[in-house]
Formats: structure tokens, sequence, C-alpha cells
């Protein structure tokens, strides 16, 4: 039996249905789950004071690509719209391999963990030079946070009049092989599974229309869940109108890729029409407000899908159309830009927090994360407020008007993955010296 005591924290949020709010509070985690809750619990185990912390769940990552954490900030695509952006990466990541992928979900995963990030998922569509999805699971378990990586693809090249340059495209068939075999390596899904696995087609703009269906019965066959990029921006939805005839909503919908079993990232540009769809078929959306501002893509209706009933979700998106993997950061930006689309009562900054924290747990599935409960997960953040950020503070657990911008200490499934806001599960220096070095060969540097 593993035990750790976390004694009388300052505030606790525990995002469970009558937003409850613990001072002074004990939280006991035993091998894995949240055991006890409440004042003056002993322990066999460690013990650790959070007098000066606020705790939350972890947060939840809903959308990212950490294989590009590689490519952030690379001149030529600073400042490009979406199609350009890709056009100037791609070559790039061409000449990436498992050694890239491993180190750079290493590293971009320990950037979301110390932003308070407990389980993350991941969107792999590429796999050049003999790279697997093996590659970024690896990381993740060496790491200790909880992972739902995504198994993705692209088969249409500028051959064929898609984006992708040839060489970065696979054969349908081999893609659907490879993603029965992953699902059948590595899918877990017990409660408390550390790591899952979904099927996830690139884009309606990088996939044909049968890969769509077929990945949708294929997960539907496997019990797994569907991811996507859907109406990113509008050359997104004038692609859906000239090459399918229809708007994003409506070619999901025909293809299978609606329920609950659904997400899609970023949704900036669902009509009213689909975001009823979406919440009568309870289909879930990874809401990337730091990507959409840095490509202009535009401001989700992120208010308007919550007030219709979506499973609304946080995502950094890839580091390369963020440079930033900060999930804390990305509440902060989700809570502002709702407020610049529909006024300063839009959204609240605990109203936010709740959508990184159970919100994402909710769009992947997991109902056993996302709140501080008895018999939930052991995923929490420890927020210290005695810091110089949250000086002048009237109200600490606003976290999001002010607050630290890193844990103090993280657990996942009751492991201390961050201690005194260091990463404690990995030698983070070497893999920091790793991946300078491979960002530096890449760009032609060393
Ligand atoms: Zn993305």
């Amino acid at each position: 039996m593993s035990e750790i005591l976390i004694r009388n924290a300052r505030t606790v949020l525990t995002m469970d249905d009558a937003e409850t709010e613990l001072s002074e509070a004990d939280i006991l985690l035993r091998d894995g789950v949240i055991a006890g809750i409440g004042p003056r619990l002993e322990t066999v185990g460690e013990i650790v004071d959070a007098r000066h912390c606020v705790v939350t769940p972890g947060l939840v990552n809903t959308h990212h690509h950490l294989y590009q954490g590689l490519t952030k900030a690379v001149p030529g695509g600073q400042d490009a719209l979406l199609f350009g952006w890709l056009q100037t990466l791609y070559p790039i990541w061409e000449r990436f391999g498992p050694e890239e992928f491993y180190v750079s979900a290493q590293v971009g995963l320990a950037e979301l963990a110390l932003s308070g990030c407990t389980l993350s998922s991941d969107h792999l569509y590429l796999y050049p030079n003999g790279a697997r999805l093996d590659d970024s699971i690896a990381a993740a378990e060496d790491l200790g946070v909880r992972f739902h990586a995504t198994r993705g693809s692209m088969s249409i090249g500028v051959s064929k009049g898609g984006l992708p340059p040839d060489s970065l495209v696979e054969d349908e068939g081999a893609i659907l092989e490879d993603c029965i075999r992953v699902i059948d390596a590595f899918h877990d899904p017990s409660e408390g599974a550390m790591v899952r696995v979904g099927v996830a087609p690139c884009s309606p703009f990088s996939v044909s229309r049968e890969l769509m269906r077929d990945s949708a019965i294929l997960a539907r066959d496997k019990g797994v869940m569907m991811h996507t990029h859907l109406a990113e921006n509008d050359e997104d939805v004038a692609y859906s109108l000239e090459k399918f005839g229809c708007r994003p909503g409506q070619y999901a919908e025909d293809l299978g890729w609606t329920g609950p079993d659904v997400w899609h990232a970023h949704c900036v540009k669902l009509d009213g029409q689909e975001i009823d769809l979406f919440a009568a078929t309870r289909t879930g959306v990874a809401h990337c407000p730091c990507s959409n501002c840095r490509l202009g893509s535009g401001i989700a209706p992120v208010r308007a899908m919550l007030d219709a009933g979506v499973n609304v979700g946080l995502g950094v998106d890839g580091s390369a159309s963020n440079d930033m993997a900060s999930l804390i950061g990305e509440a902060r930006q989700a809570m502002l830009l709702q407020r610049v689309q529909n006024g300063a009562d839009a959204m609240s900054a605990r109203a936010a927090l709740r959508v990184a924290t159970r919100g994402g747990a909710e769009v992947l599935g997991r109902h056993d994360c996302g709140q501080v409960a008895v018999g939930m997960r052991a995923d929490l953040a420890l927020w210290d407020v005695s810091g110089l950020e949250s000086a002048g503070s009237w109200d600490p657990a606003a976290l999001l008007l002010a607050g630290p911008q890193k844990v103090r200490h993280l657990f996942v499934e009751g492991r201390q993955v961050v201690r005194d806001r260091r990463i404690a599960t990995i030698d983070i220096e070497a893999a920091l010296t790793r991946h300078r070095e491979m960002a530096r060969t890449l760009a032609g540097l060393g």
C-alpha cells in the first residue's frame, strides 16, 4: 500500500457537481486513488505540507502534437496562416525519426506537467524514418503522466490535391493496420488507465472520405475514441464547401464522426446548427485559444457551446503553433478570449479552470479523473499562492486572474511527478540537452 497525505490545503477546488470549495482540508492518496478528504486525516506515508497551496484536479490537455516541440518559432512560419505555416514545416518534420519523437514527447510532457497537466492526449499523424506511436507512449510512461495517444494519419499528398508532401503520407491500408497494432499493444480500457489509444486522421484536407469512414468503423469496433481537426478557420470551411459540398459539421456527421466517443480540435467556425449537433450527440471539442490567436484563426464560440451543453476541454495544440505549452496559460487565454467576444461576465476564472480540468476529462471519456473527490484517481495540482504572482490577491483561488504559472507539486495516480517546481521522475536536464542538440541539428546549426 502506498500513501501520501496532502496536509492542510489552503483551498481545494473540487470541481464536483456542487462546485464545492474546501478550506484547510487534508487529502489522502492511497494506491493511486483519492482515499479521503477532510480535517486531520492520518497516514502511514509521506506528508506534503499544503498550507500555502490551492489544490485543483490535474489539468487535462485534449489536443497536442508533441513532436512539434522541436520546431518552435521557426522563422519562416512565425507569421504565416495555417496552410502556409504547414507548408513551411512539413519539409523539416520529414527529417524526424524515433528519437526525435521520444525526446520531444518527454520534454513537451514535462513542460505541460509543470503547468499543472496530469493527463494529456497527443495527435501524432506523421511517421517518417521508422518513427512509431510507441516512441511517444514510452516517453509518457517514463515521465509518469497519464497519456491518451492517438494514431493519426495523412493519406492525400500534394499529387492528389492534398496539402502534405507525398513523402509524409501513408497508404490507407497500412494506416488502419497500424491502428489495430497500437490499440492491441497499448490501449487500456480499465478505470485508472495510464495509457489509452485513439484513432485520429489528421484532418478532412489530408485524408480521404473513405479513411475517415473506415477509421470511425475501426474505432467503434475496438471501443476506442476518435479525434481530428475540424472547422479551424475560414480556409478550412471553404475547402469543405468546395471539395465536399457541405460544411464541416455535416461532413463529420455523414462519416460517423459525431458522438460521445469523438472529439474535434478547434471548431472555431462552428455555426449554431453545428453547435446544436455537437450538443445533441455529446461530441467533444478541444478548444485551443493560443493556437487560434497565433494563427489568426478566430475566436471559438465556447460560451455558446457550453450554454448549448457541448463538452469542451482545452488544448495547447502543437508547440509549433503555440510555441508555449502552458496549460494554465491556455486556461487564462480561454477566459480572456470569451470576454473579448461576449463581455466581462462571459467566463469566470473558476469556470475556465473547470473547462481545463473536469471539462477536459469528460471530453476524453475519463469519468475517473477531473475532480477532487473520494474514489477519483489521485491526479492533483498544488499551486503555491504565497509567491509574488498572488501577492495582493483578495481571492487566491481565482488562479487565472492572479496566480502562479507553475505548480509547486503535481501528483499523477498518487505519484509525485513535480516536487518543489522540478520534475521528479526523470533526468530533465539530460533530456533538455538532447532536445537542444536535436533542434540545432534540424536548424542546420549543429
Ligand atoms: Zn492541432
